[in-house]
């Protein structure tokens, strides 16, 4: 076995389980704790789309697909991102259905990424892109961005690209922090970046879960499209997790080599899913709104109450995560976790789950009902008191 395992691919074998899987595992050991470390809306996919996917069922769509997706599909999800965010691609050819915006990751990364090119990360960020990139044999390469409220500046990239930098992550709105570029940071990021050779991968995931602003991408702006991949998916807008259902938007010249990635990874996205995402994007085109009002509500309250216990925040603009700071306690954000996690019962995510520069701050998502959130913070605060 030994001499065997030694044979298994160093790069898979390094790989470490991610922090929050580590607490969640955690957790379900301690049967009375509330939880708020969940990455997924808590409302049920909206029943339309349900029934659209029984639908499918009954009319025997049960076959494979094109490899890039249904037409129809690929032309709703076109027609989305232009009414959106002002966002204009082929169906035809620019346009890529995935199994999740994780995939979508994995086949954009393998088609841009050659052995030491070096990604940049503006850290904390969401842990699910350095493996990836390790698995490509790329470079990760992290920017601090906590002086600044966690939004990566031209300022702040400018030193960390070389002559190797060949993509640089942006994940706006932001998983673990909630926050956002405005269009006036995102253009002085496309002004930098314009004459240069590399990728953008904008992972906009979260888009429809913006409560202060209409959503802008990068790729719309001046000189960005030919350069930019945007990534989203409907995990999010549609609580449609695990129906597995992302999608890229490329230039064609990269989208043709990323569908043959595509094509010998899995063919095509599961076809159930993709008829149920024909009706999302098109009947459900505003399904987000009910629930983003929701989660205003929720965000304004977690943020009102972490405030009043003393605690240093930013407040966040989007997704369902806030990401206070707990420096002043004077512990990691693992013991703070631990410590919370046994004396009070209440799961939260350290912060250093996405990445070191992560460390210092906790991750609260609030993708869980009021009454939950009422506990929460009553018995966080009981916590922070005996600090
Ligand atoms: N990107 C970010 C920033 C995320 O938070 C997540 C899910 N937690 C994903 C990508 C993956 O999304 P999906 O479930 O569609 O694969």
């Amino acid at each position: 076995m030994e001499r065997l395992e030694r044979l298994i691919n160093p790069r898979v074998n390094e790989i470490q389980i991610s922090g929050i899987r580590k607490i969640s595992n955690l957790v379900s050991t301690y049967k009375d704790a509330i939880t708020l470390t969940i990455g997924q809306p808590d409302f049920p996919t909206p029943e339309h789309i349900l029934r659209s996917a029984e639908q499918a069922i009954a009319d025997h769509r049960t076959t494979y697909t094109p490899n890039p997706g249904l037409p129809e599909l690929r032309q709703a999800i076109s027609s989305f991102a232009e009414a959106k965010y002002g966002l204009k691609y082929n169906a035809a050819d620019e346009i890529i259905v995935t199994t999740g915006a994780s995939q979508a990751l994995d086949i954009t990364l393998r088609t841009i990424l050659t052995e030491g090119a070096e990604v940049i990360l503006p850290g904390p960020i969401y842990p699910g892109y350095e493996p990836l990139v390790r698995l490509c044999g790329g470079v990760p390469v992290y920017v601090d961005t906590r002086d600044n409220g966690f939004k990566l500046t031209a300022e702040l990239l400018e030193p960390h690209l070389t002559d190797k930098t060949r993509c640089i992550i942006l994940c706006y709105p932001s998983n673990p922090t909630g926050r956002v570029m405005t269009e006036d940071e995102l253009l002085e990021m496309a002004r930098l970046l314009e004459a240069r050779d590399l990728f953008i991968i904008s992972d906009e995931i979260y888009s429809e879960l913006i409560y202060d602003a209409p959503h802008r991408s990068i790729a719309a702006l001046p000189g960005m499209r030919d350069k930019t991949i945007v990534i989203n998916g409907l995990s999010k807008s549609h609580s449609m997790t695990g129906w597995r259902i992302g999608f890229t938007l490329a230039p064609a010249y990269l989208s043709q080599h990323m569908v043959k990635v595509h094509q010998y990874n899995v063919t095509c996205a599961s076809s159930i899913s993709q008829y149920a995402a024909i009706e999302a994007l098109t009947a459900g085109i505003d399904d987000a709104l009910p629930m983003k009002a929701e989660y205003v509500k929720r965000r304004d309250f977690v943020y009102d109450r972490l405030v009043g216990m003393g605690i240093d925040l930013v407040k966040p603009e989007g997704a369902f995560y806030l990401f206070p700071s707990i420096q002043q306690y004077g512990l990691s954000s693992m013991d703070f976790t631990m410590r919370l996690l046994e004396e009070q019962r209440v799961a939260v995510v350290p912060g250093d789950a996405f990445s070191i520069y992560g460390e210092g701050y906790i991750r609260i998502s609030y993708a869980y009902g009021m009454e939950v959130l009422e506990r929460a913070m009553e018995k966080l605060e009981m916590f922070v008191k005996t600090l």
